[in-house]
């Protein structure tokens, strides 16, 4: 199950500022597109706006091509990943992953096989009963994403999910997120300030600076072919 994505003249004021100017985009079904740029440069609020915790203040939003931008929320088959710290501490790891599920009003026994299946994908069913304190980052990183994959959504949508891990994990929950994309064949946009997690995630790159787009491209074509001196100094020079 994997859905488009359309943005036609999307704007956003917060009272009389404008911070995003204008973007025009489409997504594929299944695409994996990674938002990159610098911090404050407007990527998690595109991403609200997308997951409709952010209203619009001009343009359409369209999913699957029907225009979304009053579908609240919980109605357009979006799930967001959110840094790992966003657990429940005071719940261990079954209910952290059943606790959307339960509030929605899911029968018990859809509820166990959904939450089987989110920790089979991310081989963590033997810590189904451990708090979230006592779990490793990348581990607590799984739980996270396995809340965003019980509800099956048909897009996913990732706002910097490894910017509190160290190096080493954050290589390798790059490889998890990647082979989740395979498996499930979703919709998914990652966003990151990271040039690296870009170059090596994406199928679709989006380099954004003050509220527009720079430049729309695969890494290759960004890298060989950069649009203008902000892209070349973005994606050539890895920090
Ligand atoms: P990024 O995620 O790329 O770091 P943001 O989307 O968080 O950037 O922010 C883009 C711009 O919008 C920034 O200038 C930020 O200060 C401003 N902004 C974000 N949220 C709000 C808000 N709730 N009220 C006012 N300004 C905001
Ligand atoms: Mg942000």
């Amino acid at each position: 199950m994997a859905s488009s994505i359309n943005l036609a003249k999307i704007e956003k004021r917060f009272g009389s500022v404008e911070v995003i100017h204008g973007i025009d985009l489409a997504i594929e079904p299944g695409e994996f597109t990674v938002f990159v740029g610098p911090s404050g440069c407007g990527k998690s609020t595109l991403l609200r706006m997308i997951a409709g915790l952010e209203d619009i203040s001009a343009g359409e939003l369209s999913i699957d091509g029907e225009r979304v931008n009053e579908v609240p929320a919980s109605k357009r088959g979006i799930a967001m990943v959110f840094q790992s710290y966003a657990l429940y501490p005071h719940m261990n790891v079954y209910k952290n992953l059943a606790f959307g599920l339960q509030t929605a009003g899911y029968p018990k026994a859809e509820i166990e096989a959904r939450v089987k299946k989110a920790a089979d994908i991310l081989q963590i069913g033997h810590l189904l009963q451990r708090r979230p304190k006592a779990l490793s980052g990348g581990q607590r990183q799984r739980v996270a994403i396995g809340r965003a994959i019980v509800r099956e959504p048909k897009i996913f949508l990732f706002d910097e999910p490894l910017s509190n891990l160290d190096a080493e994990l954050r290589v390798q929950m790059r490889v998890e997120i990647a082979k989740l994309h395979q498996t499930l064949g979703s919709t998914m946009i990652y966003v990151t300030h990271d040039q690296v997690e870009a170059m090596t995630m994406a199928d679709k790159i989006v380099v954004l600076r003050d509220g527009r787009i720079m430049q729309v491209g695969r890494p290759l074509d960004l890298y060989n072919n950069p649009a203008n001196q902000f892209v070349a100094g973005f994606i050539g020079s890895p920090k």
